[in-house]
């Protein structure tokens, strides 16, 4: 029997476990920085399973990370457990229904991400002990993805520096490596100062904060245009300044997400975007201030990775979908539209199907799709670590990301069957790696010609920090 058979019986054996915390991480949705709870049962799995526990990664309370093994390299998987704000959803449903109102919810999948990633990291750890391997196994658990950028700050903190690859996965509606394109992003807030006055008595000794606002939101919609078509920009009121019209808003903040295909373009925008800021604080006659909440790199790529991670999907084949799991599927996919359905198969570069909700087959590698313009802090690990991810399919092809119809489908027979095959997938390349050092060393080699013209060159101002937010008192 080859190892990565043995790998996936290791999978197999303790697969009920890991379906069982993706459920209770599913159930207690905690967003960025806040998930005391959902750490606290990843770190219970690992105590329970026998890893080595290091906690407060890069100083963060909702950081973990568990090893096993001795000598040899250090293979780390990456998981992560935040929720997203909104999002609370009914699950098993096919209509949108809070379970909470106004609650979080897991619109992204990340209570099956990080499940299948410590399931992957506890085969690899007892495949060493089994084979009498040398080498060690890490799992990462990562909190704040969505926004926070933890990934980012624990590269910072050199929780990377001595790790050989790094392996990840995203839930998804396809099966396929990952095709490594993802936007470099910065969330930067601007707050602007003026001088609250009787909007009626006094209006001209008022200098109006949200007056600035406005007009630099103005300004970055002129400024669209003449920026390079892959850059994004957008921006979410956070501080409007007061509820009360007639007073001046002596304050108001707005947070931007600038984003574009690499750090150095990333950065020419902020400046841009901060120009048009001065020129609205210039207008108002108020005072700006910029704070970097997050910020990450765009991902890399890694070949060697890349063709294992393949073999691997296409030796496993699509996860073992049943009836069951169709038919509810079919439900969701009756609340898309026909050009949700028809984006997700532009991402794999294939002509829409409407006979499969579930999908049935794997992404050839180099495949060339629609490039998904999102962001992941997982780009900064790949700049540092040669670094490969998969997409497994969790839910109905078509499924919109951060959506309700995700939220539902979180703990349905689709999400358990491919949380088990991504760890399968991922365990297969651990061992592939443990078994063949050249693998390593040819993963390494990549990354270093795709790193040697521009090193990494961390995103994060040096005074930035992670927004930790403080443990909930139990009453
Ligand atoms: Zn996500």
């Amino acid at each position: 029997m080859r190892n990565t058979e043995k790998i996936w019986q290791l999978i197999d054996a303790r697969k009920d476990a890991y379906e069982a915390l993706s459920d209770r991480i599913w159930e207690t949705p905690e967003i960025a920085y806040g998930e005391f709870r959902s750490v606290a049962e990843h770190r219970a799995m690992l105590e329970q399973e026998g890893f080595r526990i290091t906690e407060n990664l890069a100083g963060i309370p909702t950081a973990v990370m568990g090893e096993a093994g001795d000598g040899g390299p250090v293979i780390a998987i990456l998981g992560e457990y935040d929720a997203l704000p909104g999002l609370s959803q009914i699950a098993g449903i096919a209509e949108p229904k809070e379970a909470v109102a106004g609650g979080h919810g897991h619109g992204c999948g990340h209570n099956m991400l990080g499940s299948a990633a410590l399931l992957a990291a506890t085969a690899v750890k007892n495949h060493l002990a089994a084979q009498g391997i040398e080498g060690r196994v890490r799992y990462y658990g990562c909190p704040a993805e969505e926004g926070g950028a933890a990934k980012t700050f624990m590269v910072r903190a050199g929780h990377f520096d001595d790790v050989d690859i790094a392996i990840t996965w995203h839930p998804s509606a396809t099966n396929r490596v990952d095709d490594a394109m993802s936007l470099a992003n910065t969330r930067v807030d601007f707050t602007f100062r003026g001088r609250a006055s009787h909007a009626a008595a006094a209006p001209h000794l008022g200098r109006s904060a949200l007056d600035a606002v406005e007009l630099m939101n103005v300004g970055v919609n002129y400024l669209r245009e003449h920026m390079p078509s892959d850059a994004r920009i957008h921006y979410a009121m956070i501080d409007g300044g007061g509820v009360a019209p007639n007073v001046v808003q002596a304050r108001a903040t707005v947070r931007y997400v600038i984003r574009a295909r690499e750090l150095p373009g990333m950065r020419a925008l902020i400046e841009r975007v901060k120009n048009v800021a001065k020129g609205a604080a210039m207008m108002t006659e108020t005072a700006v201030d910029t704070t970097v909440v997050s910020a990450v790199s765009n991902l890399l790529g890694n070949t060697p990775l890349e063709e294992a991670m393949q073999r691997h999907l296409e030796h496993l084949g699509p996860p073992p979908f049943d009836a069951a799991d169709r038919k509810y599927a079919a439900e969701i996919q009756a609340t898309l539209t026909a050009e949700d359905i028809a984006s997700a198969y532009a991402r794999v570069g294939m002509a829409p199907r409407r006979d499969a909700p579930l999908c049935d087959f794997i992404v050839p590698l180099g495949t060339k799709g629609a490039p998904m313009m999102a962001s992941t802090d997982v780009g900064d690990v790949s700049w540092v670590v040669p670094t490969v991810q998969a997409r497994v399919a969790t839910h109905a092809i078509g499924t919109p990301g951060h959506s309700w119809q995700i939220t539902a489908q979180g703990k349905s027979g689709q999400a358990k069957k491919g949380l088990v095959h991504a760890a399968k997938v991922m365990a297969g390349v651990a061992a592939d790696a443990l078994a063949d050092p050249t693998l390593i060393v040819r993963a390494k080699t990549d990354h270093k010609a795709r790193t040697e013209v521009t090193p990494y060159d961390c995103p994060l101002p040096a005074d930035a920090t992670p927004p930790i937010q403080p443990r909930p008192t139990v009453a």
